[in-house]
């Protein structure tokens, strides 16, 4: 069999410990048998960010601008622990980080279903994908424990000389302020990777906030929503037949889990954060989640929610047997694959993907399946592979299709 032919290169980002270790399975057992791979390769390693003045990272994220479409392995965010394990330079910054705010990007998280794992939300039988606004609020806050009796105003200096003054309040005694922001620029790129990724995925879009409580603060993210999609993207979603929708935080929540899901709800940089974490927990299991971030120019970078699932690595430094799920990370290959199919009009890598996807979530279906897939499902009998077998078996049922 012909190997499928590729014309731009993905940019490839090889990361940290147990997810390294699968990378490569993943690409000698699943991919390189099939596509005549070409990619631009970074080593996202700790050690080679550490060698490089973490340079790397930056000319990943560039080269992700260049070529449109990443794959990315999970990374080591590096806290004191890891300065001495890896005897750092630095320490170096979340990758992620540093990759979002070069891409301008949003993540967007998406649970893989596969029948036998039963979300705790019964009605759930389509993917609810979060997107979360990954700048400001309460994540760059200025706080002051108020010492004692004394006002409390909230003031803005503008470079033209403007002066705006709000009291916030007058306090009798001891008690806590909380000074948070966000930019206009930054919620329009959200809005607009959010808008894009409705289109690309024919999903319908949720926003939600606090707009009748927080006037200004939140209205203004619902406002720059609106006209966005009023200018630029509603002749689109009419045409695909999608809906965007805004609704108040509470009745959304109580939406979600009345919902069959099949959408993307955007949410504010707090409310994802916890979304995220309640959605993932009800699908099942961190190790089923995909992540894909979007930038509002169209450009893509695909990887795996979970990290690097060091207490594997550290097991399989040992020489003991591993059962680690790599569903996610196959998921976040076929992404890229697909997505640089579609750009470059090449169909057999498009086909390719869907069929990959499609083993990984028989393999499960057919009691197949690792360790902490087996502790959610309702199989019967499954049989408990390692890691690498759990991969061979995966490419044993493509070979099936
Ligand atoms: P983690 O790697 O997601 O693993 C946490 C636990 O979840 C694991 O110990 C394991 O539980 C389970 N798990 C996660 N993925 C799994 C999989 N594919 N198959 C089976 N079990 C899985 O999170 P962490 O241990 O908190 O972080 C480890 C490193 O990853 C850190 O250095 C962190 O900085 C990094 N990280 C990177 C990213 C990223 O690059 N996107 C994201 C998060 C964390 P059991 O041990 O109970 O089996
Ligand atoms: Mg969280």
């Amino acid at each position: 069999m012909d190997k499928i032919r590729m014309t731009t290169p993905i940019v490839e980002m090889d990361g940290d410990e147990m997810t390294r270790i699968l990378w490569k399975m993943i690409k000698d057992i699943l991919i390189l048998p099939y596509i005549d791979l070409k990619t631009e390769y970074y080593d996202l390693g700790l050690e080679n960010r550490n060698n490089t003045d973490d340079q790397v990272t930056i000319d990943s994220a560039n080269a992700t601008l260049k070529y449109g479409v990443a794959v990315k392995c999970a990374t080591i965010t590096p806290n004191q622990a890891r300065m001495s394990e890896y005897n750092l330079k630095q320490m170096w910054k979340s990758p992620n980080g540093t990759i979002r705010s070069i891409l301008d990007g949003t993540v967007f998280r998406a649970p893989i279903l596969v029948k036998g794992i039963i979300p705790y939300v019964n009605n759930w039988t389509k993917p609810i994908t979060i997107a979360r606004h990954a700048y400001g609020d309460v994540y760059k806050n200025v706080e002051i424990k108020v010492p004692g009796k004394g006002s409390a105003y909230l003031v803005f200096e503008g470079e033209d000389g403007t002066s705006i003054k709000e009291k916030i309040h007058d306090f009798d005694g001891k008690g806590i302020l909380q000074g948070i922001h966000n930019t206009d620029k930054s919620i329009s790129s959200f809005a607009r990777a959010c808008f894009n990724y409705a289109v690309d995925t024919r999903q319908d879009l949720w926003f939600s906030s606090k707009d009748t409580i927080s006037k200004k603060y939140d209205h203004t993210f619902k406002d720059i929503f609106q006209e966005i999609y009023d200018t630029e993207y509603k002749a689109k979603f009419e045409e695909l037949g999608i809906e965007y929708f805004y609704t108040l935080i509470d009745d959304a929540v109580a939406r979600v889990i009345r919902s069959e899901g099949g959408f993307i709800w955007a949410c504010k940089n707090y409310d994802g954060d916890v979304m995220s974490d309640m959605v993932a927990t009800a699908y099942g299991d961190l190790s089923m989640m995909t992540s894909v971030l979007v930038s509002p120019s169209g450009v893509y970078e695909y990887e795996a929610a979970h990290g690097t699932v060091q207490r594997h690595y550290y097991k399989h430094l040992k020489g003991e047997e591993t059962s680690t799920n790599s569903i996610a990370t196959i998921f976040a290959w076929t992404g890229a694959l697909r997505k640089r199919g579609e750009l470059d009009g090449i169909s057999e890598l498009v086909l390719f993907a869907d069929k990959l996807e499609k083993a990984c979530i028989k393999t499960v279906e057919d009691g197949k399946m690792t360790k902490s897939l087996s502790l959610i499902s309702t199989c019967k009998d499954p049989v408990i592979l390692n890691s690498e077998d759990f991969i061979k078996a995966i490419g044993d049922t493509f070979k099936t299709l």
